[in-house]
């Protein structure tokens, strides 16, 4: 799985290609327009070529330098600017997004987001995440829904998750819940805005619905074992009986309770329904587990 980190630096990388094909054509354009400009860049840099040979061939101490000429040059560079009202980082890289300098988030305290250039970027994290068919969830209604939804708890589950956040920002370890509630309560809405939020916030995140492990490859098992949060929708106790499910789940949980990693695993039936029913292995690990 591709994390946002990574597809912003791949991002990054053409971007200061780009940057760098900009600068090149600007500074042309400046020369073009004032060669005195360019004879003023061209004696800078003789000069210090100059006295670099010089100190290669033992003619010069470092420490001697005389950079009289240099500064002349460079008080010649500075005036010429002004008086021509040219920029005087017009040689420089300019950066394509000024609120983030290019690095792709923007932080506030110790909390990091992705930049808002990098909302492409952001839907291929939803993507690789398992969020492909939830474009349309977006942790922005999650306020707007809850005023509607006065379900305690659903609002339980909310102030919970958002703790899960602080203490993922503070790089703390953490306790895997279940979180059960009656059908169409809200429930995979909920987590898919928080998987949606922590993946914002530079950490990476995966969604998967439990029968889906039927066909996860194991480079997919191995992302669910170690991304830094996990959401494992619709479980049902049935399911352990089938063999590849059951196999990856169990690994998954394994990695993940040793671990300290957060999982949220998302059921209809009562958690003690889902440890008596459960495959006993599976059991075991779900009675570790906090229910929500
Ligand atoms: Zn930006």
């Amino acid at each position: 799985m591709r994390t946002i980190d990574m597809i912003i630096s791949a991002t990054l990388s053409n971007r200061d290609a780009v940057k760098q094909i900009e600068r090149d054509a600007r500074v042309l354009r400046t020369y073009e327009k004032y060669p005195e400009l360019q004879r003023i860049d061209n004696n800078i840099k003789d000069n210090i070529r100059a006295n670099l040979m010089k100190i290669l061939d033992n003619e010069l101490d470092p420490e001697d330098i005389q950079n009289e000429e240099e500064n002349r040059l460079l008080k010649a560079r500075e005036q010429f600017l002004r008086t021509n009202c040219i920029s005087s980082d017009f040689d420089k890289l300019w950066p394509v997004c000024e609120k983030c300098d290019d690095t792709g988030f923007v932080s506030k305290g110790n909390i990091r987001r992705v930049c808002s250039c990098m909302r492409d970027e952001l839907e291929e994290a939803y993507k690789e995440a398992g969020l492909g068919d939830y474009s349309s969830v977006k942790p922005s209604l999650l306020d707007e829904k809850a005023i509607k939804n006065q379900e305690n708890k659903r609002k339980e589950a909310r102030s919970r998750l958002d703790s899960v956040i602080a203490s993922l920002i503070d790089k703390k370890e953490q306790s895997a819940l279940i979180y059960c509630d009656k059908a169409q309560t809200g429930k995979t809405f909920l987590s898919i805005c928080f998987t949606k939020v922590v993946i914002q916030c530079g950490f990476s995140g995966c969604y998967v619905k439990m029968d889906d492990l039927m066909n996860a490859s194991d480079e997919r098992v191995s992302d669910y074992k170690y991304c830094d949060f996990l959401v494992i929708d619709d479980f049902s106790s049935v399911l352990t009986n089938n063999f590849k499910i059951r196999f990856a789940l169990d690994r998954i949980l394994e990695t993940r309770l040793n671990n300290g990693k957060f999982m949220l695993i998302i059921m209809n039936e009562s958690p003690s329904e889902a440890v008596n029913k459960s495959d006993e292995k599976i059991a075991a690990k779900l009675s570790r587990l906090e229910c929500l």
